[in-house]
């Protein structure tokens, strides 16, 4: 038997304790688990949960997790969402080696699963149009009717599904249902449709098909022909449960996975749907799958997250039974934690003020020696050009400054970040009023930053020398929506929420002169600003400018403003 190698002291979601069970008793020897996303969409944070839970669970008690395409809805779906899911699958770290499968190279089996049914009179054809059927289905308070066609001979329905398979029928002409109890409490099982008619093309069975198996119908089955031992779902499949059962039972099939249900992941200012994503980019509200707003999995991924960031955050929420909301920090900070750990620091400045050190020899220049991560010196250290003229934040000047304001006004001191302290003696004033320079003086004996007399200088601010910096366009971003849940209001809709303020883009940026060299998988904590990777559209940019994201700030700066 297979012993889990579950490491963490925590106590095992309900999920691995059934499967810890049926190891244990000998059910099963060796799990098998699947993901089964639909090709109609990219990935989200939703998706990354359950990818996580079932090639979690998978590589935890040695056994294995198939990637499964969820194929039966050709309208919808394509090669380049099939494409896309692989990759996010991939880059979130997970495998499943030779086991690729799309539920549509099953439609010649479940074809025959179908004829099966028609002979064992559990299934019929049925010439009600969809709102008859809806009609018929009754409601949670009363009980369908049955179809007048659904007591044809077997005969009959073979008869006529074979002319739905064979083309000459229209669309919307009939269905396959299954003959279950029209009566029953659960609507689910009141004659479920199992296969429509669809003239279209598939992305990869072509034309070779124009009737389509239902997902409840195809999802059992393919989990029954994989050797599924645990197919774990949401919770909002939690009535199909009885039709799954229904149909691997009626048809005596070898195996019968179980099916478990969990709460599904929703995370506050945000959308985790993905056809309400894909209305977000067919209106071109983002700039595609991919915008760094988006909680898509390669949206994530061109904002910098990281894979590690993601698992650990899917980790700590853990697997339950009750849908939730999880507060759009607990996804920043897992990311913060990793970078924390793993980012080197630079400075970068956002909106640059110049400074002329009037006292510094012109044309000299020297170099400081800078720490890569201050508590992590295995991390190395690097040399900062520094020289007579420099940016620094606006923000770190203020000319009526309070007495708190530990940052440069006039004769206020503060400590350059490796290199020097200086003393404010001048704003220069455009004809506006605006503050454009600032005249300084140093210390020359402050080398380093530490004041010779021991003087007492509580200000710390990044720079960059000017004559090195590096020009780029830095993007900040906030949420998506302005509201906690942006699809539950009943009487707007979830677009009317959306934060014009989600996107800042600052031109004007400085950097220090290293990050010209910055690759597309590095990030930065860029120091007091936040931590940064470098923009796909960095690379692709003709004028060579440097793009960066911010992936997040170093502090939770929402929670201060809207208290919860
Ligand atoms: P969406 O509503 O975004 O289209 P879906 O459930 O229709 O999602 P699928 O491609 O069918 O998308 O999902 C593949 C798997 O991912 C399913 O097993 C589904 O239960 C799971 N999944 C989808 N959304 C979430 C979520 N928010 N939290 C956890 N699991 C999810
Ligand atoms: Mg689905």
């Amino acid at each position: 038997m297979t012993q889990p190698a579950a490491s963490s002291d925590k106590p095992l979601d309900f999920i691995r304790q059934i499967i810890s069970d049926d190891l244990q008793s000998g059910k099963h020897r060796r799990i098998v688990t699947r993901f089964p996303p639909e090709p109609n969409g990219y990935l989200h944070i939703g998706h990354a949960k359950s990818i996580c839970l079932n090639f979690g669970v998978a590589q935890e008690y040695g056994g294995r997790c198939h990637l499964r395409f969820d194929d039966t809805n050709p309208d919808k779906e394509s090669r380049e969402y099939v494409e896309a899911i692989i990759r996010d699958v991939h880059w979130l770290g997970f495998d499943w080696g030779e086991h690729l499968y799309y539920a549509s190279d099953y439609f010649q089996q479940l074809y025959e699963f179908a004829l099966a049914l028609i002979k064992m009179d559990k299934a019929y054809v049925c010439h009600l149009n969809s709102e008859q059927i809806r009609e018929y289905r009754g409601t949670l308070t009363e009980p369908g009717r049955e179809s007048p066609y659904r007591n044809r001979s077997v005969e009959e329905n073979l008869a006529l599904f074979a002319d739905m398979k064979s083309g000459i029928l229209p669309e919307g002409a009939c269905v396959l249902r299954a003959k279950i109890d029209m009566t029953s409490p659960n609507i689910v099982m009141r004659d479920p449709v199992l296969y429509r008619i669809l003239h279209s093309h598939h992305h990869r069975s072509g034309d070779k098909w124009c009737i389509y198996p239902m997902y409840d119908f195809t999802h059992c089955l393919s989990d029954m022909l994989e050797d599924i031992t645990h197919s774990l779902c949401t919770l909002e499949f939690e009535n199909n449960r009885a039709l799954y059962d229904w149909v691997l039972d009626t048809l005596h099939t070898p195996t019968h996975p179980r099916q478990i249900e969990f709460a599904r992941l929703n995370i506050n200012y945000t959308i985790t749907s993905k056809r309400k994503l894909l209305q977000l980019v067919e209106e071109g509200k983002v700039s595609g799958w991919d915008d760094p707003r988006m909680l898509t999995i390669s949206g994530l991924r061109r904002r910098g997250y990281t894979p590690a960031a993601i698992r650990n955050f899917c980790a700590e929420i853990g697997i339950g039974k009750r849908d939730s909301l999880i507060d759009m920090g607990v996804l920043e900070n897992a990311i913060r934690d990793d970078l924390n750990q793993h980012a080197s620091r630079v400075f970068g400045v956002l909106e640059p003020l110049k400074v002329v050190i009037t006292n510094y020899p012109e044309g000299m220049e020297e170099e400081v020696v800078a720490q890569n991560h201050p508590q992590n010196p295995a991390m190395g250290e690097r040399r900062l050009p520094f020289g007579r003229e420099l940016f620094i934040e606006q923000a770190d000047f203020m000319e009526d400054a309070p007495k708190k304001f530990f940052r440069l006004s006039i004769g206020r001191e503060v400590r350059l970040r490796y290199a020097y302290l200086i003393t404010c003696q001048e704003a220069v004033k455009d004809a506006s009023g605006r503050v454009v320079e600032l005249r300084c003086t140093y210390d020359p004996a402050s080398r380093g930053g530490t004041a010779p007399d021991g003087r007492k200088v509580r200000g710390t601010i990044h720079w960059v020398a000017a004559a090195h910096a590096v020009p780029a366009e830095l993007r900040l971003y906030d949420r998506l929506f302005t509201v906690e849940e942006p699809d539950s209001d009943k009487e707007r809709h979830f677009m009317d929420f959306l934060n014009p303020d989600s996107l800042k883009v600052l031109n004007d940026c400085m950097l220090e002169p290293g990050l010209a060299q910055a690759q597309s998988e590095d990030r930065f904590q860029f120091e007091r600003q936040g931590y940064f990777c470098l923009d796909s559209d960095s690379a692709t940019d003709k004028k060579g400018k440097l793009v960066f994201n911010r992936i997040v700030s170093l502090r939770d700066s929402w929670k201060k403003i809207n208290p919860q």
